[in-house]
């Protein structure tokens, strides 16, 4: 059994502004995090069921939910160009370099362990992080990792030390990878909450970290955890309460596109 995943990964609040020449280390513990409270309400009309291929399992692309980051520009355009927060903008930064580290690991354990799934989903990250990006670039603001645009690596060293933990881990068996993976979700939804309460004035901003949230990172968590069960293998959640945790694992795949 493996040991239980270290605490403390989500993002806190930069209270200060974090200076991007001097990137800070976040070691907020996620009881921090959770306790920043559950934004989403669950929408059950717009869901839809996976298919199902032949034998009767899901279909995992159907879970990849691709986001369109091409389209995203112009969907923007609907909202005004704010005056940001210094938090606001850390926060995109921060977010960017985050869904770098899934399609980062996902890579690794696509070619590591030849599971479809990892494949799929670490397409869907680069479609993440892709959506940030075009928030960072309308805002203007200089983006880390444009010099660390080499996979595993990264600016934020909680980023990198993080990277690197899931990357051994993930190493030692594909069940251990899964775990892994389900663990960069659980993170990644809790931080991308903990940003949206932090957005102030960009509704763009919201509508995005909205929209990477229910139409990707929670299909995403759905889609390892069920994986993960099918190796007859459960999972304890470890930054998520429980009862979100259920809440998300029993809940329909979303639709991927920006909505
Ligand atoms: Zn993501
Ligand atoms: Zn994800």
């Amino acid at each position: 059994m493996s040991p239980p995943f270290q605490k403390g990964y989500c993002s806190s609040p930069p209270a200060q502004h974090r200076n991007m020449k001097v990137l800070t280390t976040r070691g907020a513990a996620a009881v921090v995090c959770i306790l920043i409270v559950v934004l989403s309400t669950g929408c059950t009309t717009d869901q839809q069921q996976a298919p199902a291929q032949s034998d009767g399992t899901p279909d995992e692309s159907s879970y990849a939910t691709v986001l369109d980051a091409g389209t995203l520009g112009a969907r923007l355009d609907e909202y005004p160009v704010a005056t940001l927060s210094a938090a606001e903008e850390s926060d995109l930064l921060y977010m960017q370099e985050e869904e770098k580290l899934a399609r980062d690991v996902y890579g690794v354990f696509s070619d590591t362990w030849n599971m479809q799934v990892f494949k799929n989903i670490g397409k869907a990250e680069q479609t993440h992080m892709d959506s940030v990006t075009v928030l960072i670039k309308r805002y203007g603001l200089e983006n880390p990792s444009a010099s660390a645009t080499t996979g595993g690596v990264f600016a934020y060293p909680e980023l990198q030390e993080l990277y690197d933990d899931l990357v051994k881990r993930g190493a030692r068996s594909p069940e251990d990878a899964l775990r892994a993976a389900i663990l960069v979700e659980e993170t990644d939804i809790v931080d991308l909450r903990d940003a949206m309460s932090r957005t102030e004035n960009g509704g763009d901003i919201r509508y995005v970290y909205d929209n990477l949230i229910r139409g990707g990172s929670e299909n995403h968590l759905r889609a390892f955890v069920r994986n993960l069960e099918q190796q007859g293998e459960s999972y304890a959640p470890v930054v998520l309460t429980q009862a979100d945790y259920d809440r998300i694992v029993s809940g329909s795949v979303r639709p991927g596109g920006f909505t």
